[in-house]
């Protein structure tokens, strides 16, 4: 999620001076991912100084008409029981880098090419200063264009899938959106939980030991369980946003510039990506995963009785 030059040199991510926030079902997948990373956004972000109301919910995002002939008057507001807040992100990154285990990451590295030459093989990664790394799988988080551009947005048409042999997208790279509902990053944070669960389970040596797939086959079968699940939800997210863009912006076929009009639109925009199970999502994928597993189990019995 950073932009511009990594380094750790000693160890340092660097990153442009802009803020994020980071919404209620960001912070949860934090909270699932490791609770320490929610902890260190809560130690660095700022948060809103309005208290809630009678049912303890607070108020997140308030947009009000700045045009005649209904100036002032509501477009939207959003609320949550979480309070809300934002997060520079350079500060968010270092709180990261903060977890990072020493040699598990190379920073100031810059990837030029990525080849899968076969499944026997290792995946080469080449990078711009000479050197090669070989890898088993490999996770992209660059999106082919960076989202911004001046001060163009760009957005991705919807990708059909999420993976390609042993290499997976995630985060902008799959699914770069516009800026319009402030949950891009949140929606790279949900594609790190469902994919670190899934690594986590399927990759644990003891269970390796007990079941019949190899390691290409566990990554296939990861990276189908994590498309299956994560591109519905985040493509979704990319045409609200951009429908939410329109809509402010009066260029939503059918709704006029009326506030009233707008607000309508507006609406409740949000719950779905906010109120949301995690963990009924990473459930989901494992489910694909083992179902997927025990059937080849299945048949491998049967062709060998
Ligand atoms: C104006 C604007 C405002 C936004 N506001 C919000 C917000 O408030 N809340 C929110 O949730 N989202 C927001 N977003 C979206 C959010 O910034 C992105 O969705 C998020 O940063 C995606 O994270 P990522 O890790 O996938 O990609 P990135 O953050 O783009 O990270 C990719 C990284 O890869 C590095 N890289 C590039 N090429 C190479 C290479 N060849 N080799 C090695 N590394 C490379 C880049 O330097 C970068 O560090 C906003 C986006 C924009 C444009």
């Amino acid at each position: 999620m950073c932009q511009g030059e990594l380094s750790r040199g000693a160890t340092k991510f660097s990153e442009l001076g802009a803020g994020a926030v980071l919404s209620p079902n960001s912070q949860r997948a934090m909270q699932l991912i490791d609770p320490r990373i929610f902890e260190g956004f809560q130690r660095r972000a700022a948060f809103g100084v309005d208290p809630p109301d009678e049912n303890g919910i607070f108020p997140w995002m308030t947009m009000t008409k700045g045009q005649s002939l209904d100036i002032g008057e509501p477009v939207m507001q959003w609320n949550h029981e979480i309070r809300g807040s934002t997060i520079h992100r350079a500060h968010f990154l270092d709180e990261l880098a903060e977890l990072i285990e020493p040699n598990h990451a190379h920073f100031g590295k810059s990837v030029t090419k990525i080849s899968e030459n076969g499944d026997d093989n290792p995946i080469i990664l080449n990078f711009k200063d000479g050197t090669t790394a070989e890898a088993d799988l490999v996770i992209e988080l660059v999106p082919d264009h960076g989202t911004t551009l001046g001060w163009s947005i760009w957005e991705m048409p919807p990708a059909p899938t999420y993976y390609k042999g042993r290499v997976a997208i995630m985060g902008d790279a799959a699914h770069a959106s516009t800026s319009y509902q402030d949950a891009g990053a949140g929606q790279t944070i949900e594609d790190s939980l469902v994919m670190e669960r899934l690594l986590g389970k399927y990759f644990d040596p003891e269970r390796e030991k007990v079941h019949a797939l190899d390691t290409v086959e566990t990554t296939h079968l990861i990276f189908q369980a994590f498309g299956t699940v994560r591109r519905h939800r985040s493509q979704k997210f990319q045409t609200t946003s951009s429908e939410t863009g329109r809509i402010l912006t009066g260029a939503e076929p059918g709704v006029s510039m009326k506030a009233a009009d707008m607000s309508k639109r507006m609406d409740g925009r949000q719950d779905w990506m906010w109120n949301y199970d995690q963990e009924m999502q990473v459930k989901d994928a494992m489910l694909i995963f083992e179902e997927v597993e025990w059937s080849r189990a299945r048949n491998a019995a049967n062709s060998s009785a």
